[in-house]
């Protein structure tokens, strides 16, 4: 006789007649789980599984890893390079060199006729580092257009921009580790169990070993919001005031750590007279946390031991998303808490790769985090690529989100979009199509054929995915890991590192310099131009980095030399006093005055519109639409709405409403939920010509991301057959 679990039928798990696992990074975010691909037989993947010994995720995987390896066959894919003379007319298929030379044709017209910087290129967080430097390489030293940004200016600038105002330079200080030791946790912004899943798990699994608080700030009930000790539901676009409230607490109940300080700081004075201003009574009007509540939890992260900060798009995407990551970092300045275990900041950041393109891509600088404003930074770079110093501008060009404006004004009117999908992306879509009208011409490179924004290209050039090729991505830890070559590119696509390598080759200036075509050569270069370098990698190989599962920069030649094992975990930045990266090695404490220019609800507009992610689909759905098991799950759009906001206004669950702001309108399915206040509504930002017909798109001052999460509309109640049918035209556009 059976009982209990004998008695049940064994779970079966279907055989996938797996016959080689090949390792890899995750291509989806910037967690960087460990993964293998199983191929079978014939080389087709047909299952993922997460790797055990891996730091980062101990042999667990999202919902998005797990099917990971459907995405190579999945829908859409680009087939063989496209081209048509004009928008209107319809594309033809055709071979790799007519298609290339007629694209260098068109840039050297472009750039002949309105100058250098008349050519832009938009890039992504997607690409491999290898085929970033790559690109950096050909954009700086051969097109030489100085309006060049990567699609992380949506999501990271800010706290890049943040990081270089305190620090110094870009580059995380701390590391998922640090969730093992802290005492106390606050998270700004951050949704970790539907962002970050993983990361979510190990700092659970650190709570339930040691119990720290976790503070959440964000004005929606979000899940990491459900699971916290203390939720601040912060009124949108207002951090700094509740930032600059805390730190008044602790400067005037001496809370603050002033041996820390004073070996590590400037600009005490400057900070403490501002913060000054900022008693919480008064600041509790403006960021909606009371007056208590501020103190109370001012005082619990000065008296941790460790206390540490993360933040994700919250504070990112906002008007003031540098100064919230300043202030951030002023908050752990004061407290002492930058490079201890358990003390630290730590942005949690997007894409797979966006640490990569921030350290090797040359966007916003040059290679290995060099800047253009400095002439020694031009002057080796120049001599290490065998071209003249002069040829490189002198500061920054545009950001990602001035370029599109540029090309409205005529200063630009070519473009050459890399893995990005800015029709579905960017604020203001309406504006965003006449915007690519514009343009004398568009280049789409993609994997995938049926990004919205290819509808506007002159050329598509079909480029490989993921681990169709190989090569390095660092993630949100500082953490380079790599992914190995699973199967060939599907049908005609190349790598993005070869169709670089081809766009050189016709232009004459590339004579002077070496485009070396395996990424293991480039990773050479690389390792040569990171040595001093506060991103060292000298000390690391591609077969030591599978063998390590990934390792965290710096890992040097010479702690390779002396035999140190790279950490596993734990690697942090500034953990010596005066070691930042300003000339002095202090850190800044930067003063934080606010300037409310958010839009905000009104009478005719009395809601705040929020958007943000979904655990199963990653950005713009170019992939996870088409993968049945995270499509199914969210299919459609849809806003979260109190349930008594919608019962005042007649609107029943799961119906379709109208929601309209002063830049347009769209139609989504209510979903009644308590996630939300009653003054706000969340929207997905993942579908096409949807959430961002309605985004104000106002940048922040210093990094240029666009305040995605902050504007107000109104809700109509809609005709149903209408509405639904109008929503049906709309995904099939
Ligand atoms: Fe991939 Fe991120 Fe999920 Fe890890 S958490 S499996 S990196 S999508």
């Amino acid at each position: 006789m059976l009982f209990g679990r004998d008695k049940k039928n064994p779970i079966s798990i279907a055989d996938k007649k797996v016959d080689k696992w090949t390792y890899s990074t995750c291509g989806y975010c910037s967690t960087g789980c460990s993964i293998e691909i199983g191929t079978n037989k014939e080389g087709k993947p047909v299952a993922s599984r997460g790797v055990g010994g891996a730091d980062v995720n101990r042999g667990k995987l999202c919902v998005k890893g797990i099917f990971e390896h459907e995405i190579f066959e999945a829908e859409g894919r680009g087939e063989k390079p496209l081209i048509r003379n004009s928008m209107h007319e319809g594309y033809e298929m055709e071979e790799w060199d007519p298609v290339l030379d007629k694209m260098a044709a068109e840039i050297k017209r472009i750039q002949t006729t309105y100058g250098r910087d008349s050519f832009a290129i938009v890039s992504t967080g997607q690409l491999l580092t290898e085929e970033f430097y790559t690109l950096g390489k050909l954009t700086r030293g051969v097109i030489g257009t100085n309006n060049y940004d990567g699609n992380t200016t949506l999501c990271m600038a800010s706290a890049v921009s943040g990081y270089k105002r305190s620090f110094g330079s870009d580059g995380p200080p701390g590391c998922y580790e640090d969730f093992d030791h802290t005492d106390c946790l606050m998270a700004w912004g951050s949704n970790l169990p539907e962002q970050h899943p993983i990361i979510y798990w190990r700092m659970k699994e650190a709570q339930e070993k040691r119990d720290f608080p976790l503070i959440v700030v964000d004005p929606r009930v979000t899940m990491l919001a459900q699971n916290a000790d203390i939720h601040l539901a912060v009124t949108p676009g207002t951090d700094v005031v509740l930032q600059n409230a805390m730190m008044h607490v602790i400067l005037s109940e001496g809370l603050e750590d002033r041996e820390y300080i004073e070996a590590n700081t400037n600009g005490y004075e400057q900070l403490e007279k501002e913060v000054q201003k900022y008693d919480p009574a008064s600041a509790s009007k403006i960021c909606g946390i009371d007056e208590d509540t501020i103190r109370m939890v001012a005082r619990l992260y000065a008296k941790s031991n460790r206390a540490m900060s993360i933040w994700t798009m919250g504070i990112n995407q906002s008007t003031h998303g540098s100064d919230g990551v300043v202030g951030i970092n002023n908050l752990n300045l004061i407290t002492g808490n930058i490079g201890k275990p358990g003390g630290t900041s730590l942005s949690i950041t997007g894409q797979c790769n966006a640490m990569g393109t921030r350290e090797w891509s040359s966007c916003s600088g040059l290679p290995g985090y060099r800047a253009l404003e400095k002439a020694e930074d031009r002057e080796e770079i120049a001599k290490f690529w065998g071209i003249d110093p002069e040829f490189f501008p002198k500061q920054r060009g545009m950001a990602q989100t001035d370029i599109f404006p540029a090309i409205e004004t005529g200063e630009i009117k070519g473009l050459w979009l890399i893995a990005t999908n800015p029709m579905t992306s960017m604020p203001n879509t309406a504006r965003m199509r006449k915007t690519l009208e514009k343009l004398e011409f568009l280049v789409v490179q993609d994997s995938y054929a049926d990004v919205e924004t290819t509808e506007y290209a002159h050329v598509f050039l079909p480029a490989a995915t993921w681990a169709e090729k190989e090569g390095v991505f660092t993630n949100t830890e500082r953490r380079v890991n790599i992914t190995r070559q699973v199967k060939q590119p599907h049908a005609d696509c190349r790598s993005d590192l070869q169709i670089f390598n081809d766009v050189a080759k016709r232009f004459e200036q590339s004579k002077k310099i070496k485009f070396p075509e395996k990424p293991a050569q480039v990773f050479e270069e690389m390792k040569t131009l990171s040595k001093g370098r506060l991103c060292d990698i000298s000390g690391m190989s591609h077969d030591l980095i599978e063998d390590k599962r990934g390792i965290q920069w710096p890992y040097t030649e010479k702690q390779k030399k002396k035999g140190e094992r790279p950490v596993s975990g734990g690697n942090r930045l500034y953990t010596e006093p005066g070691t930042f990266r300003f000339a002095d090695g202090m850190a800044k404490l930067i003063p934080l005055p606010f300037i409310d220019n958010n839009e905000v609800p009104d009478e005719h507009y009395p809601f705040w519109m929020n958007s943000g992610r979904l655990v199963e689909h990653f950005h713009t759905r170019t992939k996870t639409g088409k993968v049945g098991n995270n499509n199914k799950f969210s299919p459609v759009p849809f806003m979260e709405i109190n349930p008594d906001a919608a019962h005042e206004m007649g609107i029943q669950h799961s119906t379709y409403v109208r929601v309209v702001s002063r830049r347009g309108d769209a139609v989504v399915l209510a979903m009644l939920t308590h996630r939300v206040p009653k003054n706000m509504v969340f929207i997905p930002f993942h579908y096409f010509d949807c959430v961002n017909r309605l985004t104000l798109g106002l940048l922040d001052p210093y990094s240029r991301q666009p305040a995605f999460k902050q504007c107000s509309v109104r809700i109509e109640v809609t005709d149903q057959e209408e509405a639904a049918r109008l929503s049906k035209e709309s995904r099939d556009y």
